[in-house]
C-alpha cells in the first residue's frame, strides 16, 4: 500500500462525524475552515451552526450588519477573521455575481483566504489537485520523512508543500486532504502521537530513530505582553456608556465600556488620581458602587487583567467630552452588542446583581 492508500484506509475506519465533511457548498466549507483556523473543533462546532443558521448564504452574510457578524463571532477571538469574511462575502456578490468562485488563484485572491484555506475549500469543495499543508500536517510530515526546519521555516515550508504535491491523491484530493488534517488532529497528535497503533510505524523516521518527540523542532517562546484593564459602568439611570473598539489592537469592532489602560497593575488611589479617570470625570464626585476581582484573559501573546468597576455619577452631571464619544445604552439591551469574552463573562456571571445594580431602581 503507498502513502495515501494508507492514510484513506486509516481515515475511513478513525474519521469524526463533523458536518462541514458532508457537504460541497464551498460556502459551509470556507465558514468552517475560518472558524478552525485558531479553534479547536469543539469549541468551534456550535458556532458554525448557528453562523450558517443565522447566514444561509453568501448573500446573506454580504447584506447583514456588521454588528450581527461579530455578535455571531463573540468569543471566539481573532476577531479579524469575522471581518475579513463579511468583507469577502461583499466582494464575491460583486465580482461573481455571489457564486463562491471555482479556481484555486481566484480563490486565494479573496481577502482572509490563504494558501492553506483555498487548498482546503477547492479540494473539498471542486476536486482540484492542492494539498493542505497547515501546522498538522507539517509535524506528521516532519516526523514521517525526518524533515527538520534547522535550514529556516522557509525552507522547510517549501520542502513541506512539495512533498504535499507529490504525495496528494490527484483523483481524489479532498479526502486525502481531509484524512491528512484528521491524522494530525486526532493520531499523530503534538505530545501523545499513538505510535504503537500506527500505520506508518513501519515508515515513521522520528519512530524509528526515537525521536518523536523532536518533531517538529521547537520554537522560540515570545513573552506574553501583560496589559491591565480597568473597565469603568458608569451608571446613568437605566443606562451605561459604551463604545467600538477602533485602531490596530485586540478586539477591533467590539464594543467596551470606558477604559483605563496600564502596563502594571494600579490601586484604587492611583486610579482615581489618574489622568484617565480625570479624563472621564473632571472633578464630579463619583459614588463607587462595586470594584471586581481581576479577570485573567489570555490571547496568543498577551495576558489582560481585566477590573470592572460599577460607579454611580450624581443626577443631573454635565457629561465631559470624553465621554460624549461613547453610546449610552440602557442596561437591558447591552447584550445585543458584540463584546469580548472578558466583558460578556463579567455579564453573565453578575447578570442579576449588574442588571439590579444599573437599573436605577
Ligand atoms: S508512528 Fe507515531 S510519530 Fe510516526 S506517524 Fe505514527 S503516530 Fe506519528
Amino acid at each position: 500500500m503507498n502513502f495515501s492508500e494508507k492514510l484513506i484506509g486509516w481515515f475511513e475506519k478513525n474519521k469524526r462525524d463533523l458536518p462541514w465533511r458532508k457537504t460541497k457548498n464551498p460556502y459551509f466549507i470556507w465558514v468552517s475552515e475560518i472558524i478552525l483556523q485558531q479553534t479547536r473543533v469543539e469549541q468551534g462546532l456550535p458556532y458554525y451552526k448557528r453562523f450558517i443558521k443565522k447566514f444561509p448564504t453568501i448573500k446573506d452574510l454580504a447584506t447583514a450588519r456588521e454588528d450581527d457578524v461579530m455578535k455571531q463571532w463573540q468569543g471566539l477571538g481573532y476577531y479579524s477573521r469575522a471581518r475579513n469574511m463579511h468583507c469577502t462575502a461583499k466582494e464575491i456578490c460583486k465580482s461573481y455575481k455571489g457564486k463562491f468562485p471555482e479556481k484555486f488563484e481566484e480563490i486565494l485572491s479573496l481577502k482572509g483566504i490563504g494558501k492553506y484555506t483555498a487548498s482546503a475549500i477547492s479540494s473539498f469543495a471542486f476536486n482540484l489537485p492542492f494539498p493542505v499543508v497547515d501546522g498538522n500536517v507539517q509535524r506528521v510530515f516532519a516526523r514521517i520523512f525526518g524533515i527538520s526546519d534547522s535550514s529556516g521555516f522557509a525552507v522547510a515550508e517549501k520542502k513541506f508543500y512539495s512533498l504535499g504535491h507529490k504525495l496528494l491523491d490527484k483523483t481524489n484530493p479532498g479526502t486525502f486532504n481531509q484524512a491528512i488534517m484528521e491524522f494530525g488532529a486526532i493520531h499523530c497528535t503534538p505530545l501523545l502521537p499513538k505510535c504503537n497503533h500506527c500505520v506508518f510505524s513501519g515508515d515513521c523516521f522520528a519512530l524509528k530513530t526515537n525521536r518523536v518527540k523532536e518533531f517538529p523542532s521547537k520554537k522560540i517562546k515570545v513573552k506574553p505582553r501583560t496589559r491591565f484593564f480597568y473597565y469603568l459602568i458608569i451608571k446613568a439611570g437605566d443606562s451605561t456608556f459604551i463604545k467600538k473598539r477602533k485602531g490596530n489592537d485586540i478586539w477591533i469592532d467590539l464594543y467596551e465600556f470606558p477604559l483605563i489602560e496600564s502596563a502594571k497593575a494600579l490601586s484604587k488611589n492611583e486610579i482615581l488620581h489618574s489622568a484617565q479617570w480625570k479624563n472621564f470625570f473632571g472633578n464630579i464626585s463619583v459614588k463607587i458602587i462595586s470594584i471586581s476581582k481581576y479577570q485573567k484573559h489570555i490571547l496568543s501573546h498577551q495576558l489582560i487583567n481585566g477590573q470592572f468597576w460599577e460607579v454611580e455619577m450624581p443626577s443631573g452631571t454635565k457629561i465631559k467630552q470624553a465621554l460624549k464619544t461613547f453610546q449610552l445604552v440602557k442596561f437591558t439591551n447591552l447584550n445585543k452588542f458584540p463584546v469580548s469574552r472578558m466583558i460578556e463573562k463579567y455579564m453573565v456571571e453578575n447578570g442579576e446583581g449588574f442588571t439590579k445594580n444599573n437599573r436605577g431602581k
